[in-house]
């Protein structure tokens, strides 16, 4: 389908989130007829104001999908939704707001994937390219949806793009895209670690030959991603040297960068960025995202000095590993954005011999916690457990050999905060790294993030 075709089409909308209410904005403007479709009987605030616009609503009840000449569904919908299976039953088109937007854009498009690290990188990217003074697009699957970018010609468009948004894309041809890691994460909708991989991999495989790729070279599941892809790859790689990307030098000081066919100057270019000593954001997993937006930059032609001056301030994203208070020597540290268990591996090897008392639990995304409690018992003082994973996250920690006595399952987060704050010691780090998603007891990660903050500053009174 061409972007012309989509003016005065029939789409249907699934999804009455974020994304979908920003597709219904961009397809009324595109004067197609619009209906908004959602699995909740709920009605919204939001509707009396569509309808008012002509949007159609189905709340929980499914349309004729065969009224339709494509659908645009929201990253929250899985394609097993009733709604989806009868349109694509219906041999109707199901696009993502990537697809469609991307349909339009003509400036470059940066795309980030990967388990962990994504929003980091996305706006670490975004800062050097302003910084380089660029009028730049930072969204996607953080803040604002790809499709309310269409409003205004950006230089760049720099977007974080999850698994759920890359099951849906056909055309878009990133110029660069980034791969950071791949871990065990909602395997309760992509069913198993191969599939979880081919639908990132998807981004890669629309590029065209001159673009660029850029892959964790120490990842073995996103190296394969080299194999389906036309772009130039690059790599990072923080314990050995790349033959193409960013790596550490030999001396272990500088973040370095190697193209050995610069495609810009025609020449080996090999360069010292910035040393690492230097670099604000702290922890392994932070090095790496600074080494992808490195080679990510380089290639977009950005000044090297431009990306070390950004690296030297700037201060990572709130609820990512974010320092909150320090209160009688104990450092409180809010690392709700940690949803799986592999961004809390990274938290617990990030304070290096400092004691830590985690607090995690949430609802489990279908992950298994057995090597979480083997790297508890290793580096855990105490473990304070809540929410719907707490018996789970006891067991595996209880099969690692974690003294029963240094558990506690608590009914909420206020209890935790407060239990910690009792046992702690100064010298010992209270962190919040729950493994799990906020949802049983909280909006958001960013709720949990924002209640555990306060708590902790009424500790403080
Ligand atoms: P995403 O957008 O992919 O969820 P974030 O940057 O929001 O990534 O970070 C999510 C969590 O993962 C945080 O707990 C953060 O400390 C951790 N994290 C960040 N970067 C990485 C990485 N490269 N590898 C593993 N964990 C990471």
């Amino acid at each position: 389908m061409k972007a012309r075709s989509i003016k005065n089409s029939r789409v249907i909308v699934l999804g009455a989130g974020r994304s979908g209410l920003a597709a219904v904005d961009f397809l009324l403007k595109q004067n197609c007829s619009v209906v908004l479709y959602d699995g909740s009987e709920t009605e919204k605030p939001v509707y009396a104001e569509l309808r008012e616009k002509g949007v159609r609503i189905f709340a929980a009840s499914v349309p004729e999908a065969s009224d339709f000449d494509y659908a645009v569904i929201s990253p929250g919908i899985p394609l097993t939704d009733r709604c989806a299976v009868a349109l694509k039953n219906a041999s109707v088109p199901i696009w993502g707001e990537l697809e469609i937007a991307s349909r339009f854009i003509k400036k470059p498009i940066i795309g980030i994937t990967g388990t962990n690290g994504k929003t980091t990188t996305t706006t670490l990217i975004g800062e050097i390219l302003k910084n380089a003074g660029y009028d730049v697009f930072v969204g996607g699957n953080i803040g604002v949806p790809l499709l309310k970018s269409l409003d205004h010609p950006y230089d760049y468009y720099v977007v974080e793009m999850s698994s759920f948004q890359l099951e849906t894309v056909e055309t878009m041809d990133a110029a660069v895209s980034v791969f950071l890691n791949l871990t065990p994460d909602h395997l309760d909708r992509h069913g198993s670690m191969e599939n979880y991989l081919r639908i990132k991999g998807n981004l890669a495989a629309l590029q065209s030959k001159d673009h660029f790729c850029v892959l964790n070279e120490e990842d073995p599941a996103i190296r394969s991603i080299a194999k389906r892809t036309k772009a130039k790859c690059f790599y990072f790689n923080r314990h050995d040297f790349t033959y193409e990307g960013c790596f550490i030098s030999k001396d272990g000081q500088w973040l370095t960068f190697r193209d050995p066919s610069d495609h810009r100057n025609q020449m080996d270019s090999h360069e010292h960025i910035v040393r690492l000593d230097s670099i604000r954001i702290a922890g392994p997993h932070n090095l790496e995202n600074a080494m992808a937006a490195v080679a990510a930059c380089r290639l977009l032609g950005i000044d090297k000095d431009v990306i070390a001056d950004t690296l030297r301030v700037f201060p990572g994203v709130e609820h990512r590993l974010e320092d909150v208070a320090v209160i009688d020597g104990v450092r409180y540290v809010n690392d709700s954005k940690a949803t799986n268990p592999d961004s809390v591996f990274k938290a617990l090897v990030s304070f290096g011999d400092a004691p830590i008392l985690l607090i995690a639990g949430g609802r489990n995304k279908g992950n298994s916690f057995t090597e979480l409690g083997e790297l508890m018992k290793k580096k855990c003082k105490n473990a304070f457990l809540i929410g719907e994973a707490a018996e789970d996250i006891k067991e595996s920690c209880l099969k690692a050999g974690f003294s029963e006595k240094a558990l506690f399952v608590l009914p909420d987060l206020a209890a935790a905060v407060r239990a910690a704050h009792d046992l702690a010691e100064k010298g010992d780090v209270v962190l919040l790294s729950p493994a799990n998603a906020s949802f049983d007891q909280f909006n958001s990660f960013e709720h949990r993030g924002e209640v555990f903050k306060d708590l902790v500053h009424r500790l403080e009174k």
